[in-house]
Protein backbone atom coordinates (compact mmCIF):
# COMPACT_ATOMS: atom_id res chain seq x y z
CA UNK A 1 0.00 0.00 0.00
CA UNK A 2 1.31 3.66 -0.61
CA UNK A 3 0.07 7.10 -0.45
CA UNK A 4 -0.17 7.61 -4.19
CA UNK A 5 -3.71 7.79 -5.35
CA UNK A 6 -5.96 9.49 -7.81
CA UNK A 7 -7.99 12.51 -6.46
CA UNK A 8 -10.16 14.63 -9.01
CA UNK A 9 -8.50 13.13 -12.08
CA UNK A 10 -4.99 13.77 -11.01
CA UNK A 11 -2.48 11.47 -9.07
CA UNK A 12 -1.60 12.71 -6.10
CA UNK A 13 1.62 12.06 -3.82
CA UNK A 14 -0.56 12.42 -0.28
CA UNK A 15 -2.41 15.17 -0.39
CA UNK A 16 -0.62 17.21 -3.24
CA UNK A 17 -1.14 17.11 -6.82
CA UNK A 18 1.72 15.56 -8.86
CA UNK A 19 0.90 18.45 -11.42
CA UNK A 20 1.48 21.28 -9.09
CA UNK A 21 4.97 19.74 -8.29
CA UNK A 22 5.80 19.57 -11.91
CA UNK A 23 4.81 22.69 -12.50
CA UNK A 24 6.95 24.52 -9.29
CA UNK A 25 9.96 21.92 -10.00
CA UNK A 26 9.89 21.41 -13.56
CA UNK A 27 10.45 17.30 -14.91
CA UNK A 28 11.59 14.55 -14.72
CA UNK A 29 11.84 15.10 -10.88
CA UNK A 30 11.45 11.89 -8.03
CA UNK A 31 8.52 12.32 -5.46
CA UNK A 32 8.47 10.52 -2.26
CA UNK A 33 5.80 10.10 0.33
CA UNK A 34 6.45 10.87 4.15
CA UNK A 35 3.59 8.87 4.94
CA UNK A 36 4.58 5.50 3.47
CA UNK A 37 8.59 5.56 4.02
CA UNK A 38 6.83 5.98 7.61
CA UNK A 39 4.23 3.04 7.52
CA UNK A 40 7.06 0.34 5.81
CA UNK A 41 9.55 1.25 8.77
CA UNK A 42 6.18 0.48 11.60
CA UNK A 43 5.48 -2.66 9.53
CA UNK A 44 9.09 -4.12 10.10
CA UNK A 45 9.43 -2.99 13.58
CA UNK A 46 5.71 -4.11 14.32
CA UNK A 47 6.87 -7.45 12.26
CA UNK A 48 9.73 -7.89 14.93
CA UNK A 49 7.55 -7.49 18.10
CA UNK A 50 8.60 -9.04 21.06
CA UNK A 51 11.96 -9.32 20.03
CA UNK A 52 14.71 -7.55 21.22
CA UNK A 53 15.14 -5.94 17.30
CA UNK A 54 16.55 -3.09 15.64
CA UNK A 55 15.50 -2.50 12.13
CA UNK A 56 18.53 -0.96 9.99
CA UNK A 57 17.59 0.48 7.32
CA UNK A 58 19.47 -0.28 4.30
CA UNK A 59 19.98 3.32 3.20
CA UNK A 60 21.49 2.60 -0.43
CA UNK A 61 17.89 2.47 -1.31
CA UNK A 62 17.36 5.76 -1.12
CA UNK A 63 19.99 8.04 0.72
CA UNK A 64 18.44 11.50 0.59
CA UNK A 65 18.86 13.28 4.09
CA UNK A 66 15.21 14.26 4.30
CA UNK A 67 14.86 10.40 4.11
CA UNK A 68 17.33 9.27 6.75
CA UNK A 69 16.23 12.35 8.54
CA UNK A 70 12.69 11.08 8.62
CA UNK A 71 13.44 7.24 9.51
CA UNK A 72 15.87 7.87 11.88
CA UNK A 73 13.23 10.26 13.59
CA UNK A 74 11.09 6.94 14.00
CA UNK A 75 14.04 5.04 15.76
CA UNK A 76 15.78 3.42 12.39
CA UNK A 77 19.04 2.02 12.58
CA UNK A 78 21.37 2.68 9.19
CA UNK A 79 22.88 -0.40 7.21
CA UNK A 80 25.82 1.63 5.40
CA UNK A 81 28.09 0.15 2.44
CA UNK A 82 30.55 3.13 2.64
CA UNK A 83 32.27 6.33 3.84
CA UNK A 84 30.25 8.27 2.36
CA UNK A 85 26.66 6.44 3.56
CA UNK A 86 28.31 6.61 7.13
CA UNK A 87 28.93 10.21 6.59
CA UNK A 88 24.71 10.44 5.52
CA UNK A 89 23.76 8.67 8.68
CA UNK A 90 25.68 10.48 11.01
CA UNK A 91 24.61 13.82 9.41
CA UNK A 92 20.96 12.54 9.97
CA UNK A 93 21.69 12.17 13.50
CA UNK A 94 22.40 8.53 13.72
CA UNK A 95 24.16 7.76 16.38
CA UNK A 96 27.19 5.36 15.86
CA UNK A 97 25.75 2.52 18.23
CA UNK A 98 22.51 2.29 15.65
CA UNK A 99 24.79 1.99 12.70
CA UNK A 100 25.99 -1.15 11.48
CA UNK A 101 28.49 -1.57 8.28
CA UNK A 102 28.43 -3.65 5.58
CA UNK A 103 30.33 -4.44 2.37
CA UNK A 104 33.02 -6.33 0.68
CA UNK A 105 35.29 -3.85 0.67
CA UNK A 106 35.82 -1.49 3.26
CA UNK A 107 38.64 0.87 3.38
CA UNK A 108 41.46 1.39 6.22
CA UNK A 109 40.08 5.35 6.02
CA UNK A 110 36.12 4.22 6.02
CA UNK A 111 37.27 1.47 8.78
CA UNK A 112 38.78 4.00 10.92
CA UNK A 113 36.21 6.68 10.85
CA UNK A 114 33.73 4.55 11.87
CA UNK A 115 35.93 3.61 14.70
CA UNK A 116 36.37 7.51 15.35
CA UNK A 117 32.72 8.08 15.30
CA UNK A 118 31.03 5.52 16.97
CA UNK A 119 29.95 1.79 14.74
CA UNK A 120 27.11 -0.85 15.90
CA UNK A 121 28.89 -3.52 14.71
CA UNK A 122 31.37 -4.16 11.02
CA UNK A 123 30.02 -7.15 9.13
CA UNK A 124 32.61 -8.61 7.55
CA UNK A 125 32.96 -10.14 4.60
CA UNK A 126 36.74 -11.85 4.53
CA UNK A 127 39.39 -12.96 6.36
CA UNK A 128 41.83 -10.05 5.01
CA UNK A 129 39.25 -8.03 6.11
CA UNK A 130 39.70 -9.09 9.71
CA UNK A 131 43.23 -8.57 9.86
CA UNK A 132 43.06 -5.11 8.13
CA UNK A 133 39.90 -4.32 11.20
CA UNK A 134 42.25 -6.07 13.97
CA UNK A 135 45.42 -3.58 12.59
CA UNK A 136 43.25 -0.23 12.20
CA UNK A 137 41.73 -0.89 15.75
CA UNK A 138 44.41 -1.89 17.40
CA UNK A 139 46.25 1.06 16.01
CA UNK A 140 43.74 3.20 17.68
CA UNK A 141 43.52 1.56 20.95
CA UNK A 142 40.30 0.16 20.61
CA UNK A 143 38.18 -3.15 19.77
CA UNK A 144 36.04 -3.44 16.70
CA UNK A 145 32.35 -5.23 17.30
CA UNK A 146 32.26 -7.34 14.43
CA UNK A 147 29.57 -10.62 12.91
CA UNK A 148 30.99 -12.26 10.30
CA UNK A 149 28.90 -12.29 7.20
CA UNK A 150 28.49 -15.74 5.99
CA UNK A 151 27.41 -17.19 2.91
CA UNK A 152 24.97 -19.68 3.55
CA UNK A 153 24.61 -21.34 -0.07
CA UNK A 154 21.22 -21.16 -0.35
CA UNK A 155 19.67 -19.88 -3.63
CA UNK A 156 17.50 -16.62 -3.48
CA UNK A 157 15.98 -16.97 -6.65
CA UNK A 158 16.04 -13.51 -7.93
CA UNK A 159 18.11 -11.81 -10.54
CA UNK A 160 21.40 -12.72 -11.01
CA UNK A 161 22.70 -9.24 -10.15
CA UNK A 162 21.01 -9.07 -6.74
CA UNK A 163 21.66 -12.62 -5.30
CA UNK A 164 24.13 -12.75 -3.04
CA UNK A 165 23.99 -16.02 -1.05
CA UNK A 166 25.01 -18.63 -3.32
CA UNK A 167 28.65 -20.26 -2.87
CA UNK A 168 29.57 -18.48 -6.77
CA UNK A 169 28.83 -15.18 -5.26
CA UNK A 170 32.12 -12.87 -4.11
CA UNK A 171 29.67 -12.12 -0.81
CA UNK A 172 30.63 -13.36 2.94
CA UNK A 173 32.64 -16.44 4.19
CA UNK A 174 31.29 -19.91 2.91
CA UNK A 175 29.44 -21.23 5.86
CA UNK A 176 31.37 -24.64 5.96
CA UNK A 177 34.45 -22.51 7.10
CA UNK A 178 32.46 -20.28 9.41
CA UNK A 179 33.76 -21.81 12.78
CA UNK A 180 37.79 -21.91 11.80
CA UNK A 181 37.34 -18.02 10.81
CA UNK A 182 35.35 -17.26 13.80
CA UNK A 183 38.05 -19.01 16.00
CA UNK A 184 40.54 -16.83 14.07
CA UNK A 185 38.69 -13.73 14.48
CA UNK A 186 38.51 -14.32 18.34
CA UNK A 187 42.29 -14.87 18.38
CA UNK A 188 42.83 -11.27 16.72
CA UNK A 189 43.85 -8.45 18.70
CA UNK A 190 41.03 -5.58 18.66
CA UNK A 191 38.11 -7.67 17.47
CA UNK A 192 35.12 -8.67 19.90
CA UNK A 193 33.22 -10.96 17.69
CA UNK A 194 28.90 -10.48 18.86
CA UNK A 195 27.06 -12.04 16.49
CA UNK A 196 26.58 -13.42 12.36
CA UNK A 197 25.24 -11.91 9.71
CA UNK A 198 23.83 -13.07 6.75
CA UNK A 199 22.28 -11.33 3.18
CA UNK A 200 21.17 -13.40 0.46
CA UNK A 201 19.77 -11.35 -1.85
CA UNK A 202 17.70 -8.43 -3.30
CA UNK A 203 13.80 -8.54 -4.61
CA UNK A 204 13.33 -12.23 -3.08
CA UNK A 205 9.56 -12.99 -3.08
CA UNK A 206 9.65 -16.02 -1.63
CA UNK A 207 10.13 -16.99 1.97
CA UNK A 208 11.63 -20.41 1.37
CA UNK A 209 15.19 -19.44 0.98
CA UNK A 210 14.82 -17.17 4.51
CA UNK A 211 13.75 -20.35 5.84
CA UNK A 212 17.02 -22.07 4.62
CA UNK A 213 19.27 -19.66 5.40
CA UNK A 214 17.96 -19.21 8.70
CA UNK A 215 18.12 -22.57 9.78
CA UNK A 216 21.67 -22.56 8.90
CA UNK A 217 22.11 -19.92 10.75
CA UNK A 218 20.15 -21.24 13.72
CA UNK A 219 22.62 -24.10 13.39
CA UNK A 220 25.41 -22.11 13.19
CA UNK A 221 24.93 -20.22 16.30
CA UNK A 222 24.43 -23.15 18.56
CA UNK A 223 27.46 -24.59 17.32
CA UNK A 224 29.70 -21.62 17.42
CA UNK A 225 28.72 -20.98 21.51
CA UNK A 226 29.69 -24.42 21.62
CA UNK A 227 33.20 -23.61 20.24
CA UNK A 228 33.10 -20.76 23.12
CA UNK A 229 31.82 -17.52 21.22
CA UNK A 230 29.61 -15.19 22.87
CA UNK A 231 26.98 -15.13 19.73
CA UNK A 232 24.59 -12.16 20.68
CA UNK A 233 23.09 -10.64 17.51
CA UNK A 234 21.62 -11.94 14.51
CA UNK A 235 22.56 -9.40 11.38
CA UNK A 236 19.94 -11.12 8.78
CA UNK A 237 20.32 -8.69 5.84
CA UNK A 238 17.69 -7.11 3.70
CA UNK A 239 16.18 -8.47 0.49
CA UNK A 240 12.44 -8.60 1.12
CA UNK A 241 10.83 -7.94 -2.55
CA UNK A 242 8.17 -5.58 -3.43
CA UNK A 243 5.38 -5.68 -5.76
CA UNK A 244 6.40 -3.73 -9.15
CA UNK A 245 3.98 -5.77 -11.00
CA UNK A 246 0.35 -5.58 -9.27
CA UNK A 247 -0.89 -8.20 -11.43
CA UNK A 248 1.83 -10.98 -10.04
CA UNK A 249 1.13 -12.92 -7.11
CA UNK A 250 2.16 -10.36 -3.87
CA UNK A 251 5.84 -11.20 -2.33
CA UNK A 252 5.52 -11.76 1.62
CA UNK A 253 4.67 -9.68 3.94
CA UNK A 254 6.89 -7.76 6.58
CA UNK A 255 4.11 -9.29 9.31
CA UNK A 256 5.01 -12.89 7.51
CA UNK A 257 8.64 -12.40 7.78
CA UNK A 258 8.69 -11.88 11.06
CA UNK A 259 6.85 -14.57 11.75
CA UNK A 260 9.31 -16.64 10.18
CA UNK A 261 12.14 -15.01 11.86
CA UNK A 262 10.95 -15.86 15.65
CA UNK A 263 10.03 -19.05 14.48
CA UNK A 264 13.22 -20.07 13.25
CA UNK A 265 15.28 -17.88 15.31
CA UNK A 266 13.03 -16.67 18.32
CA UNK A 267 14.30 -19.36 20.89
CA UNK A 268 18.22 -18.55 20.73
CA UNK A 269 18.12 -15.31 22.76
CA UNK A 270 19.58 -13.06 19.79
CA UNK A 271 19.41 -9.69 19.46
CA UNK A 272 18.13 -9.39 15.92
CA UNK A 273 18.80 -6.56 13.15
CA UNK A 274 17.35 -6.61 9.65
CA UNK A 275 18.55 -4.60 7.15
CA UNK A 276 15.39 -3.81 4.65
CA UNK A 277 16.26 -0.95 1.95
CA UNK A 278 13.36 -1.75 -1.29
CA UNK A 279 10.79 -2.71 0.98
CA UNK A 280 11.02 0.88 3.19
CA UNK A 281 11.66 2.93 0.08
CA UNK A 282 10.59 1.36 -3.12
CA UNK A 283 6.84 2.23 -3.52
CA UNK A 284 7.68 5.52 -0.90
CA UNK A 285 8.38 7.24 -4.17
CA UNK A 286 7.78 7.80 -7.38
CA UNK A 287 9.48 9.24 -10.89
CA UNK A 288 7.31 12.06 -12.41
CA UNK A 289 8.36 12.90 -16.14
CA UNK A 290 6.79 14.94 -19.29
CA UNK A 291 6.01 13.23 -22.42
CA UNK A 292 8.40 15.17 -25.02
CA UNK A 293 6.87 13.34 -28.49
CA UNK A 294 4.68 11.21 -29.43
CA UNK A 295 6.75 9.39 -32.35
CA UNK A 296 4.80 7.22 -34.96
CA UNK A 297 6.96 4.19 -36.02
CA UNK A 298 6.16 1.17 -38.35
CA UNK A 299 4.13 -1.18 -36.27
CA UNK A 300 4.46 1.05 -33.24
CA UNK A 301 4.59 4.25 -31.50
CA UNK A 302 7.23 5.71 -29.19
CA UNK A 303 6.63 7.87 -26.62
CA UNK A 304 9.84 9.62 -25.93
CA UNK A 305 9.84 11.35 -22.14
CA UNK A 306 12.21 13.72 -20.66
CA UNK A 307 13.43 10.71 -18.31
CA UNK A 308 16.20 8.52 -19.27
CA UNK A 309 18.12 5.89 -18.32
CA UNK A 310 20.53 7.93 -16.39
CA UNK A 311 17.58 9.15 -14.41
CA UNK A 312 15.68 5.41 -13.83
CA UNK A 313 18.38 2.57 -14.63
CA UNK A 314 16.62 -0.04 -13.07
CA UNK A 315 15.01 -1.09 -16.70
CA UNK A 316 18.39 -0.94 -18.65
CA UNK A 317 20.40 -3.00 -15.71
CA UNK A 318 18.31 -5.63 -14.29
CA UNK A 319 15.75 -5.61 -17.16
CA UNK A 320 13.18 -4.23 -14.14
CA UNK A 321 9.56 -3.86 -14.63
CA UNK A 322 7.80 -0.58 -13.54
CA UNK A 323 4.28 0.50 -13.51
CA UNK A 324 3.79 3.53 -15.51
CA UNK A 325 1.07 5.39 -15.41
CA UNK A 326 -0.64 8.87 -16.56
CA UNK A 327 -0.70 11.62 -13.95
CA UNK A 328 -4.24 12.54 -15.07
CA UNK A 329 -6.58 9.80 -14.73
CA UNK A 330 -7.59 8.38 -17.89
CA UNK A 331 -11.36 8.16 -18.51
CA UNK A 332 -12.91 5.20 -17.25
CA UNK A 333 -13.04 2.64 -20.31
CA UNK A 334 -10.43 4.01 -22.40
CA UNK A 335 -9.08 2.00 -25.34
CA UNK A 336 -5.43 1.42 -24.70
CA UNK A 337 -2.89 0.78 -27.40
CA UNK A 338 0.91 -0.49 -26.89
CA UNK A 339 3.40 1.81 -27.24
CA UNK A 340 7.12 2.01 -26.44
CA UNK A 341 8.39 3.74 -23.25
CA UNK A 342 11.87 5.45 -24.07
CA UNK A 343 14.13 8.37 -23.13
CA UNK A 344 16.35 10.62 -25.12
CA UNK A 345 19.99 9.37 -24.58
CA UNK A 346 21.55 7.59 -27.57
CA UNK A 347 21.49 3.72 -26.59
CA UNK A 348 18.85 1.69 -27.70
CA UNK A 349 18.96 0.60 -23.96
CA UNK A 350 17.20 3.91 -23.12
CA UNK A 351 13.87 1.71 -22.90
CA UNK A 352 11.60 1.93 -20.30
CA UNK A 353 9.09 -0.34 -21.27
CA UNK A 354 8.29 -2.15 -24.89
CA UNK A 355 4.68 -2.77 -26.32
CA UNK A 356 3.26 -1.13 -22.85
CA UNK A 357 -0.73 -0.64 -23.15
CA UNK A 358 -1.38 3.14 -22.38
CA UNK A 359 -4.51 4.79 -22.60
CA UNK A 360 -3.64 8.16 -25.33
CA UNK A 361 -1.14 10.21 -24.35
CA UNK A 362 0.85 12.77 -26.53
CA UNK A 363 3.63 15.73 -25.77
CA UNK A 364 2.99 17.81 -22.61
CA UNK A 365 0.89 14.56 -20.79
CA UNK A 366 2.79 13.42 -17.77
CA UNK A 367 3.03 9.84 -16.66
CA UNK A 368 4.84 8.52 -13.19
CA UNK A 369 7.35 5.92 -13.01
CA UNK A 370 5.55 3.48 -9.59
CA UNK A 371 7.54 1.85 -7.12
CA UNK A 372 10.54 3.75 -7.96
CA UNK A 373 11.97 5.08 -5.01
CA UNK A 374 14.44 2.42 -3.91
CA UNK A 375 17.32 2.24 -6.72
CA UNK A 376 16.56 5.20 -8.33
CA UNK A 377 17.65 8.31 -7.33
CA UNK A 378 20.35 6.84 -5.88
CA UNK A 379 21.34 5.56 -9.01
CA UNK A 380 21.06 8.50 -10.94
CA UNK A 381 23.81 9.63 -12.92
CA UNK A 382 24.95 13.14 -15.60
CA UNK A 383 25.26 10.44 -18.16
CA UNK A 384 24.49 12.93 -21.62
CA UNK A 385 25.26 15.80 -19.45
CA UNK A 386 21.57 15.60 -18.09
CA UNK A 387 21.24 17.53 -14.93
CA UNK A 388 20.95 15.39 -12.09
CA UNK A 389 17.59 14.67 -11.45
CA UNK A 390 15.82 16.15 -8.27
CA UNK A 391 14.01 15.07 -5.16
CA UNK A 392 11.09 15.90 -3.78
CA UNK A 393 9.21 14.93 -0.54
CA UNK A 394 5.78 15.26 0.60
CA UNK A 395 4.32 15.28 3.67
CA UNK A 396 0.03 16.23 3.80
CA UNK A 397 -0.75 18.48 1.61
CA UNK A 398 3.13 19.91 1.87
CA UNK A 399 6.20 19.27 -0.38
CA UNK A 400 9.55 20.56 -0.57
CA UNK A 401 12.54 19.95 -2.91
CA UNK A 402 14.71 18.01 -0.59
CA UNK A 403 17.88 18.05 -3.73
CA UNK A 404 17.85 20.76 -6.53
CA UNK A 405 18.47 19.91 -9.89
CA UNK A 406 21.95 21.46 -10.68
CA UNK A 407 22.18 24.46 -13.27
CA UNK A 408 24.17 23.99 -16.53
CA UNK A 409 26.91 26.22 -14.58
CA UNK A 410 27.22 24.57 -11.44
CA UNK A 411 27.77 21.35 -13.56
CA UNK A 412 30.24 23.27 -15.43
CA UNK A 413 31.69 24.63 -12.89
CA UNK A 414 32.97 20.89 -11.23
CA UNK A 415 34.91 20.75 -14.05
CA UNK A 416 38.57 22.32 -13.53
CA UNK A 417 41.24 23.00 -16.37
CA UNK A 418 44.25 21.43 -16.01
CA UNK A 419 47.08 24.29 -16.05
CA UNK A 420 48.68 23.89 -19.50
CA UNK A 421 44.73 24.72 -20.83
C1 LIG B 1 21.44 -4.28 -0.38
C2 LIG B 1 21.51 -4.82 0.98
C3 LIG B 1 20.40 -4.75 1.82
C4 LIG B 1 19.06 -4.21 1.38
O1 LIG B 1 18.47 -4.97 0.40
P1 LIG B 1 16.97 -4.64 -0.06
O2 LIG B 1 16.69 -5.65 -1.09
O3 LIG B 1 16.96 -3.27 -0.59
O4 LIG B 1 16.10 -4.80 1.14
C5 LIG B 1 20.54 -5.19 3.11
N1 LIG B 1 21.70 -5.70 3.57
C6 LIG B 1 22.80 -5.78 2.78
C7 LIG B 1 24.05 -6.33 3.33
C8 LIG B 1 22.73 -5.35 1.47
O5 LIG B 1 23.82 -5.44 0.69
Amino acid sequence: MDHFLYRDGVLHAEDVPLTEIAAEVGTPFYCYSTATLTRHFRLFDEALEGTDHLVCYAMKAASNQAILTTLAALGAGMDVVSGGEYARAKAAGVPGERIVFSGVGKTRAEIADALEGGIRQFNVESEPELAVISAVASGMGVTAPVTIRVNPDVDAKTHAKISTGKSENKFGIPIARAREVYAEAAALPGIEVVGIDVHIGSQLTDLEPYRLAYEKVADLTRALRADGHDIRRLDLGGGLGIPYERSNSAPPLPVEYGALVKEVLGDLGCELEIEPGRLIAGNAGVLVSEVIYLKSGEGRDFLILDAAMNDLIRPAMYDAWHDIVPVREPAPGVETAPYDIVGPVCESGDTFAKARPMPPLGAGDLVAFRSAGAYGAVMASEYNSRPLVPEVMVKGDQFAVIRARPTYDEILKRDTLPPWL
